[in-house]
């Protein structure tokens, strides 16, 4: 069965525009997408796609304006209060600017005590927090432990941030474009790590990218989306190599680099 999944998501916005009153966006049109444990599915488009509103929906920092959110098998399209809460720490986001997503007068330590602290088990916090250095390579973790963000590069700062949001034990990742910012040579490293992360833990990453090259790398099936929808979908090997959608084939003819897989490594 699926962990999450989505039927006929939608989110429309209403932009003002002047004297004139509103102009509404579609900016998720009738999404269906799912996802199950330990699955790694790309979420691939152009920008304006609709990939960072699919991201916030999933999430539930935005509400749908209709459709269907659906965890282990329970619609909490409307869920609130304490439930809402439980489900957000199970699904966590990882963003792409590594430069904004640390703060900068506080150690690696320190960002992944506090979520260690807040979600339950207390034990061995010292154990944990190496422990989680260590999963998403950040070695040795007593040479970092210490370090400001501004000693640390982009890659490796990316690589905190997602142990801070493996620190709540989510079951979902969501990775809005997480090495869109990063040298090329550093975003195998990173793509590397998620793969191991599945592994390793069982969790679910989507991984959200407007590059085919890296989407092809990781993922066992991808959703192409393109003005809102969902325009392909199937096994990432099937849609990058033989594409039934012209626009998929626009955004394959336009990547420079062919794929290679990742194999992934076992831990
Ligand atoms: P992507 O992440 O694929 O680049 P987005 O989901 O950010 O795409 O945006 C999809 C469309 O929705 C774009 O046309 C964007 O301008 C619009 N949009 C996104 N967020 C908002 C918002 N908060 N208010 C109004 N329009 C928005
Ligand atoms: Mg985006």
């Amino acid at each position: 069965m699926s962990i999450l999944e989505t039927k006929d998501l939608t989110k429309k916005f209403v932009v003002k525009s002047g004297l004139i009153g509103g102009n509404s966006i579609v900016a998720v049109d009738g999404v269906s997408v799912t996802i199950d444990p330990a699955e790694i599915v790309g979420i691939v488009g152009a920008s304006g796609s609709g990939k960072s509103t699919l991201a916030r929906l999933l999430v539930m920092l935005y509400r749908a304006s209709s459709g269907q959110i659906i965890y282990n098998g329970v619609d909490i399209t409307n869920l609130k209060g304490k439930k809402l809460k439980e489900y957000r720490r199970n699904i966590q986001m990882v963003f792409q600017d590594p430069y904004a997503s640390l703060d900068p007068n506080h150690t690696v330590e320190w960002h992944l005590r506090r979520p260690l602290l807040i979600s339950g088990d207390k034990k061995d916090i010292d154990g944990r927090i190496d422990e989680l250095l260590e999963l998403v390579k950040v070695s040795p973790p007593s040479v970092y432990r210490g370090k400001y963000p501004h000693q640390l590069s982009g890659g490796q700062r990316q690589r905190v941030y997602l142990a801070r949001a493996l620190a709540v034990n989510p079951k979902i990742l969501i990775a809005d474009e997480p090495v869109s910012m990063l040298d090329v040579s550093v975003r195998v490293e990173i793509l590397e790590v998620l793969q191991s992360l599945r592994e390793r833990l069982g969790v679910s990453i989507f991984y959200i990218t407007h590059d085919l090259n890296t989407v092809g790398m990781v993922t066992d099936r991808i959703y192409v989306m393109q003005h809102g929808k969902v325009v392909e979908s199937g096994t990432t090997d099937a849609v990058l190599n033989n594409p039934a959608d012209d626009y998929t084939r626009k955004l394959i003819e336009a990547t420079p680099d062919p794929y290679k897989r990742i194999t992934p490594r076992q831990a």
